[in-house]
């Protein structure tokens, strides 16, 4: 029996009447004789009402209660659901993570899959189940305690079970018909992207696009599972939404294949950094520990044996990283005259595959910047990506610019 993996996001399972919608979809392929297993997300807003609650009680929280608490917006869409689709006389059972049992590793609120034995399912679907539904997001350590799998890790679940199944295909239903060149919730011209390459997608997600999380386009990568986006609202059956396959399969072949940005980042600054060997072990070993994803560094040459350090990270982690950098501070691991921190910076890229081959690109996007008079304070690239951090006040300018001055409104 074929078997499917189709994935709900928060927004298509928000109240119960899409619910009823989201399992009409799911009934459908049971229809077309696919076994479905559904990963689903959390009711739209709820994970971010519960890592509120966790912040309003501290932010160097346990990290295995957060998991404990952030996990539960699936348990209830997964038993909701399954509910709906035994109403329907479909042969449901809902799995939360420690059930099926999805095993991870690594730390707590980021961990990664590392098992997913199938005996379990493949046992009650021979008995007759045809939908299991799964609720994403969460799994087990191996000291048998609740652990999540990062904001958005649904969408890893799902390409997950996709592999460890052999599933036919891993379908993302989410509120965008597809990829796009940027998000077109900011951009009006923003173009639905038929195909995008597992490098392209990799880069825009870890960039900010959030439509898909990392983690899940490097699994579908890697074992070479068949995932596509679509619309869990569009009506029409000729809703194809957009395919993630491998490059030599993309038609399209244009220099730059979308622009992504990313909001909520904060820009920190040590001022007079004592410089010597090992000092960026000093700063970025404690920061890791404490679980703060430094993302772009930038170290100035120094003078009288002083440098300056600049580095971001995700504004929500903003005051946990400065309370490390204060604690090595007051443990004297660590010297520096001040520390600077700027909560209004965004950070905007541009991705695309035809880099590795074309020259110029970057000095075309900070041009298309400096038209419309907006700064740079950070800059770092890669094979296929550049990205700027900027005023968070330019963000839209800057996306559009980019989007218009590389003429993204046109396929190739
Ligand atoms: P879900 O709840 O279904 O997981 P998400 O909110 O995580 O949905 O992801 C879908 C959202 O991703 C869209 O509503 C859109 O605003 C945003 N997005 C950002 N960049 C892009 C892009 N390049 N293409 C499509 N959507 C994007
Ligand atoms: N509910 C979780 C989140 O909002 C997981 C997901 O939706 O993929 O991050
Ligand atoms: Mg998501």
């Amino acid at each position: 029996m074929s078997l499917l993996v189709m994935k709900f996001g928060g927004t298509s399972l928000a109240t119960i009447d899409l619910i009823k919608k989201a399992a009409a979809r799911v009934e459908a392929e049971v229809s077309h004789g696919y076994n479905v297993i559904v990963i689903v997300s959390a009711m739209s807003e709820k994970t971010n009402q519960l890592v509120g609650w966790v912040n309003d009680i501290s932010s160097m929280y346990d990290a295995r209660e957060y998991d404990a608490v952030v996990s539960s917006g699936e348990q209830v869409t997964a038993g909701l659901l399954a509910l709906v689709l035994q109403e329907n006389s479909i042969p449901a059972r809902s799995w939360q993570g420690w059930q099926v049992p999805l095993k991870t590793v690594g730390s707590h609120s980021a961990a990664r899959i590392s098992e997913i034995p199938t005996d379990n399912l493949k046992s009650k679907f021979s008995e007759g189940m045809k939908v299991a539904v799964v609720a994403g997001f969460q799994g087990i350590s191996s000291e048998g305690r609740i652990t999540t799998l990062g904001r958005g890790g649904s969408d890893t679940t799902a390409v997950a079970f996709a592999a460890a199944f052999n599933a036919k295909r891993c379908d993302i239903y989410t509120d965008v018909d597809g990829v796009y060149t940027t998000d077109p919730r900011i951009c009006d011209k923003a173009r639905k992207l038929n195909q995008i390459s597992f490098e392209e997608m990799l880069e825009m997600a870890s960039l900010g696009a959030k439509v898909l999380q990392t983690r899940s386009v490097e699994l579908a990568m890697r074992f070479k599972v068949k995932l596509r986006v679509l619309s869990s609202f569009d009506e029409q059956v000729t809703n194809t939404g957009t395919i993630v396959c491998r490059e030599e399969d993309v038609m399209e072949k244009n220099v730059v294949a979308g622009v992504a940005f990313s909001r909520d980042e904060a820009q920190m600054t040590l001022l007079g950094v004592n410089d010597r060997p090992g000092i960026a072990a000093a700063i970025f070993g404690p920061l890791s520990v404490s679980g703060i994803n430094v993302d772009m560094i930038v170290q100035n040459i120094s003078e009288d044996g002083l440098t300056n350090m600049t580095f971001s990270c995700p504004i929500d982690q903003v005051a946990r990283a400065q309370k490390t950098i204060s604690k090595c501070k007051d443990d004297g691991e660590l010297k520096f005259s001040k520390l600077l921190v700027d909560t209004n910076v965004a950070k905007v890229s541009v991705v695309g595959i035809g880099m590795r081959s074309h020259a110029g690109v970057a000095a075309q996007m900070f041009n298309a910047l400096k038209v419309e008079n907006i700064n740079i304070k950070v800059i770092s690239t890669s094979e296929i990506k550049i990205s700027v951090l900027i005023d968070r006040k330019y963000l839209e300018l800057a996306v559009h610019a980019l989007h218009d001055d590389f003429q993204l409104e046109k396929s190739s």
